[in-house]
């Protein structure tokens, strides 16, 4: 048979290689459209699959916890609450009342409704919701007519016209070698997923199904290139299990730098810790041996909440982190939400220009009774281990000093009521804004650290917006303009006996090691899964000849 490659687009590394196993969604039974009982019998057939569904998708979010950590999961917790939508659960009642159709029927309508209404929006991620209504969609229907899902029962690479989250996360992990699928994106759900666990994984690859009718043996993926090989003939096989072998190298090569400290060839030491956002990431942080915490990003975990979290509940999850990862410095970042992180229990009103709006400590020093809830639980929990404190957003030295003045205030309170917390906590800025970059002087006399976002610091400099694919040509954060306002941070902090570190993505740009090593950044914080090869590549350094 002739070998044929197929292209899509590269969503997650490596290298695979096996027998397809082409992946059905579940068979539905034939269902009819117009129903035989009353519409209210056919109403009580959907509440009990609503619940019944309810209950699968707790059970998928505890096992993708485990499999893939918490932030991956939140998304079962999303569609739990695509579910329970009023609108979503209106429309379906309103099939059945008003057509008397079967709960089947109803629901199938309902579902193509709203997946076409999100596939319609401008907005890429809402229009990625679309995948996540067709989704639940399928899963009531599969509940309303008793249709079994298919079991994965020897490794293979698992191919599929579409894999939603919940496709994905009911195969055995252990089984799939790679994933393949002739629909999704970059940024769909179980590409992220297929990252998160480490499995190979092309999307996009069109006439997939079709080429796999007439393919017979193992197939190759090639996650880096987005490649994915039918019939490979006997050289590419070679090349191809030599490829997969210097991939697995080089990831137990990445591995010995576990238990290595994070210096560089001559010695310099640095500190490379981890951005975290949920509880959990913290046993992903422990699993490369971060420095520490360099960011936890708070409001994470608070975003999918139906209510403002209570001091007990914030305080539980502090703590547990500074246990997981005792004896190292986790950076914890008070509340940034506003501008594109909104909790559902704090409605804000439209701002035009949101990222430059109340947002951050903007708002909760607005919102006292809401910040001091956050400040009383970390510093309760800071007994608990080396607890820092970081005000995101900070544009200007008054901001700071009310800041620093609530937590004050909170720890003599705390104080009165007898109530254990470290003796010292360090204190410190984000600095983001360019005031703060600009002022650096200024600043370092008041804090314990620094940490630049370059995130923001290289959106506002350039005033290119983040979140805009138009300009994503102009947001760079290895600008001069950008890389100067970090060297001028640094030198601000050196001079004034403070650390200096950085924690937006940039912190992982390799070629701008040296730069940094040059300028004094003493730490660099970010994704778990970048500080292996970021030590890596620190060990390769020779400061001394920069
Ligand atoms: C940043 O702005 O660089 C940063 C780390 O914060 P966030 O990405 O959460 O805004
Ligand atoms: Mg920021």
């Amino acid at each position: 048979m002739a070998m044929i490659t197929l292209r899509g687009i590269p969503a997650s590394p490596g290298v695979a290689i096996g027998p397809a196993w082409l992946y059905h969604k579940a068979e539905l039974a034939a269902y009819e459209e117009q129903s035989r009982l009353t519409a209210e019998a056919e109403r009580r057939r959907f509440d009990d699959a609503v619940e019944q569904a309810r209950s699968q998708l707790d059970l998928l979010y505890d096992k993708t916890v485990q499999e893939a950590g918490e932030a991956a999961a939140q998304i079962f917790d999303i569609h739990k609450m695509m579910m329970e939508d009023l609108d979503y659960l209106e429309s379906v009642e309103d099939n059945i009342t008003s057509q008397l159709y079967t709960a089947e029927h109803a629901v199938a309508c309902t579902g193509q409704e709203f997946a076409e209404m999100f596939a319609a929006m401008e907005d890429e991620v809402m229009q990625a919701r679309s995948a996540d209504i067709r989704d639940i969609t399928q899963r009531l229907l599969q509940v309303l007519t008793g249709g079994q899902s298919q079991t994965l029962e020897r490794s293979s690479v698992v191919c599929a016209h579409d894999l939603f989250p919940s496709d994905t996360m009911q195969l055995e992990r252990g089984l799939i070698m790679a994933f393949v699928t002739e629909l999704g994106s970059h940024v769909s759900h179980s590409a992220i997923l297929a990252r998160t666990m480490g499995i190979p994984a092309v999307v996009g690859v069109s006439g997939l199904a079709e080429a796999l009718a007439g393919a017979a043996g193992a197939i190759v993926v090639d996650g880096s290139q987005g490649l994915v090989i039918l019939n490979p003939d006997q050289q590419t096989l070679a090349e191809y299990t030599a490829r997969r072998e210097a991939y697995l190298q080089e990831r137990m090569g990445l591995d010995a730098y576990r238990d290595r400290p994070s210096r560089t060839r001559d010695g310099l030491e640095l500190e490379i810790c981890a951005n975290i956002a949920y509880v959990t990431d913290a046993d992903n942080a422990a699993a490369v041996n971060a420095d520490g915490v360099g960011l936890m990003r708070s409001e994470f975990l608070y975003m999918n909440a139906d209510r403002a979290p209570d001091e007990q509940t914030q305080f539980a999850a502090y703590r547990a982190v500074l246990e997981k990862l005792s004896g190292k410095r986790i950076v914890v970042r008070t509340l940034d939400i506003g501008a594109d992180k909104v909790p559902s229990w704090l409605p804000l009103p439209p701002e035009e220009n949101p990222a430059m709006g109340w947002r951050a400590v903007r708002m909760c020093l607005d919102h006292q009774d809401m910040f001091r809830t956050q400040l009383r639980a970390l510093l309760r929990a800071s007994y608990y281990g080396r607890l820092a404190i970081m005000f995101p957003m900070i544009g200007d030295l008054g901001q700071l000093r009310r800041a620093k003045a609530l937590l004050e205030e909170c720890r003599r309170e705390l104080e009165k009521e007898q109530v254990p917390m470290a003796e010292k906590i360090e204190v410190g800025m984000m600095v983001e804004i360019p005031s703060a970059a600009i002022l650096a002087d200024q600043f370092a006399p008041e804090v314990d650290f620094f940490s630049i976002g370059t995130n923001d610091l290289t959106q506002y400099t350039l005033a290119a917006d983040r979140l805009n694919d138009k300009v994503a040509d102009l947001f760079d954060s290895a600008h001069p303009a950008v890389l100067r306002l970090i060297q001028h941070t640094a030198q601000a902090a050196a001079a004034h006996g403070i650390w200096c570190g950085i924690c937006g993505e940039s912190a992982g740009n390799e070629e701008l090691l040296p730069f940094y090593i040059k300028a004094g950044i003493g730490e660099l914080s970010v994704v778990p899964g970048k500080v292996l090869e970021l030590r890596r590549a620190l060990s390769h350094i020779d400061s001394s000849s920069l």
